[in-house]
């Protein structure tokens, strides 16, 4: 049987007051129409950083609007189409100097440590603990970064201890290795030591390799897989409680393995938002994290340390 609503029954029912992700302003929307909800100019102003990214005709386009972004100035990300998160904002001029490199930042969260009353899980206390990652593209077929210097850079951050490191390409596609064979044992193989130089340089280069633990699955419980653990936090009633509070895993590094390259949804992949301006430089796409917790370490600086020790310059730097 029909329900007829009356008119103020129908509003509380599928109408609601959200506030625009964007700016302060509150509107009204259906429910669920929108999960990332913006007031009709924001939407507007999205879409038209949108269209930017689209028309990008070259990597400088693709580093300057990445950089406009994450300073707020435009709405939309190459995957994103919400502002960046205020934990960004905390390591955001380690990410901008970044792109004086050439290096695209994509993903990214800080190292975080705190513990508040929950504003979730119906009350009590929360311990939430973050390991500092990141995920960034250089261009390997760009006049101005030196292909060579690139895999020095790969191999600096794969051979740092404190690191967990991946490296691969965003325009290859790898074939998954053969049943009931190790990945070492194929040529797409993870590798976990850097390769000679006796090798072809462009083959080398484009290797799936990371330092990442391998594991069978990603059972939570399993203790090796708490290396790829990236955000965990622990829950109690009371503040005190929180001591013994076992943890619990919530997030792990995403690009462990060519499996998980192999998901839908790759950030900026070669098809993506970017397009060509992206593909005709066939990116190298890297995911570096802190191997321990509460580490301090600040994985911006240590990357564009690691440039400057290879000998990248900061060829892409303008004067503001
Ligand atoms: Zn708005």
């Amino acid at each position: 049987m029909n329900e007829v609503l009356d008119p103020p029954d129908y509003h509380t029912r599928f109408v609601k007051e959200v506030k625009c992700r964007w700016c302060p302003t509150w509107f009204a929307t259906k429910k669920d129409t929108d999960r990332i909800p913006a007031c009709e100019s924001c939407q507007e102003r999205r879409s038209e950083a949108e269209d930017e990214w689209n028309n990008a005709a070259s990597w400088e386009d693709l580093l300057n609007l990445n950089q406009r972004y994450l300073r707020n100035e435009i709405f939309a990300s190459s995957s994103y189409t919400m502002p960046p998160d205020r934990e960004t904002m905390l390591i955001t001029p380690g990410l901008l100097r970044l792109h004086d490199y050439g290096i695209i930042t994509i993903e990214s969260q800080p190292e975080l440590d705190y513990t508040e009353q929950s504003p979730w899980l119906g009350g009590g206390w929360h311990r939430w603990v973050q390991k500092p990652w990141m995920m960034f593209l250089i261009p390997t077929e760009h006049d101005l970064v030196e292909k060579e210097k690139v895999r020095l850079l790969a191999n600096k951050l794969l051979e740092d201890g404190k690191l967990t490191v991946s490296v691969w390409s965003e325009c290859d596609t790898y074939r998954h290795p053969k049943k009931n064979k190790g990945y070492d044992e194929t040529n797409v193989a993870p590798r976990r030591t850097p390769l000679g130089n006796d090798e072809p340089l462009r083959d080398a280069m484009f290797h799936f390799r990371t330092t990442t633990v391998r594991i069978h699955n990603d059972d939570k419980k399993d203790d090796q897989a708490n290396c790829n653990v990236v955000t965990r936090y622990k829950h109690e009633d009371s503040r005190s409680d929180l001591t013994d509070s076992p943890w619990i895993n919530k997030t792990s590094l995403p690009y462990r393995n060519i499996d998980a390259l192999n998901e839908p949804g790759t950030s900026l992949g070669c098809d993506g938002k970017a397009g060509d301006a992206l593909k005709n430089m066939r990116p190298l796409a890297f995911c570096v994290a802190a191997k321990e917790w509460d580490a301090g370490l600040d994985l911006q600086k240590i990357v564009e340390d690691a440039c400057i020790e290879v000998g990248m310059k900061p060829a892409f730097a303008r004067a503001e």
